[in-house]
């Protein structure tokens, strides 16, 4: 079971952004998805989540193509997005945007992993959610990723503007994701970290891939010549 993207062209309008890109995110391992701004990244994780349709080329997750399949039902097929965006519903309890992630029926168990996850998300369950730090609001959100079981997670610069110590919790959390067994494709600002928890890396340049490997196949040096150089 893998995630595979083949040969994949996506943009908006006349803009094409993605220009044939080939990558595989396989079952339960990390990929870490590097490259300059504006490279494309949020546009490959856009395409993969479905809510952006690729104009060339295909999207399979475990042989079975999902090309033109709606979001609604690659999430159906174990596919989560979590995107910078704290998508949480504000006006909402904590409990009660759990139990609207847990498909309705919150139960004991996954209330549970929800705040062994965030333990303060514990002290919060009443609480509106449009109230909580900025940081509370995106571990509330990122535990969907927890209490879905979904097979792949997509993450979209998730630790983007948060605390220092808010971050750290988040890569505490997505090395329990991966621990258990779900495969993440990551988008990181945190480069160093994002790398030191991936099996693989690709680069993304210009909506091409210039580099698919190990993270220890990649110098750092000639990392950081690559995102200064095309930055
Ligand atoms: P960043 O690190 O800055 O978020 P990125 O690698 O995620 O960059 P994308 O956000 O995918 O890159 O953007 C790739 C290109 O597509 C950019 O040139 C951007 O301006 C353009 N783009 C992104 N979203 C849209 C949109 N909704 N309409 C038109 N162009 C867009």
């Amino acid at each position: 079971m893998s995630l595979v993207l083949h040969d994949v062209h996506a943009g908006y309008g006349a803009t094409e952004v993605l220009r044939g890109v080939d990558l595989t995110v396989p079952a339960g391992r990390v990929v870490a998805l590097l490259g300059p701004n504006g490279a494309g990244k949020t546009t490959l994780l856009r395409t993969c989540a479905g809510t952006l349709t690729p104009t060339a080329g295909r999207i399979t997750i475990g042989g079975r193509d999902i090309t033109a399949a709606p979001p609604h039902k690659r999430s159906r097929l174990g596919l989560c997005h979590v995107s910078e965006g704290r998508a949480v519903f504000p006006g909402l309890t904590v409990r009660e945007n759990l139990r609207l992630m847990a498909g309705g029926r919150l139960t004991p168990e996954a209330l549970d992993g929800a705040v062994q996850a965030f333990p303060v998300l514990g002290n919060r369950l009443d609480q509106v959610a449009g109230t909580m730090s900025g940081g509370e609001q995106q571990m509330l959100a990122l535990v969907r990723a927890y209490i879905t079981d979904p097979s792949y997670v997509l993450l979209d610069e998730v630790s983007m503007g948060l605390a220092p110590i808010v971050v750290d919790q988040i890569f505490e959390f997505l090395r329990t994701l991966a621990a258990r067994g779900t495969a993440l494709l990551v988008v990181e600002q945190y480069v160093a970290k994002a790398m030191g928890m991936a099996d693989l890396v690709y680069l993304l340049n210009r909506g091409n891939v210039d580099f698919a490997g190990e993270p220890g196949e990649l110098d750092a040096d000639e990392l950081a010549a690559r995102y200064l150089g095309a930055a």
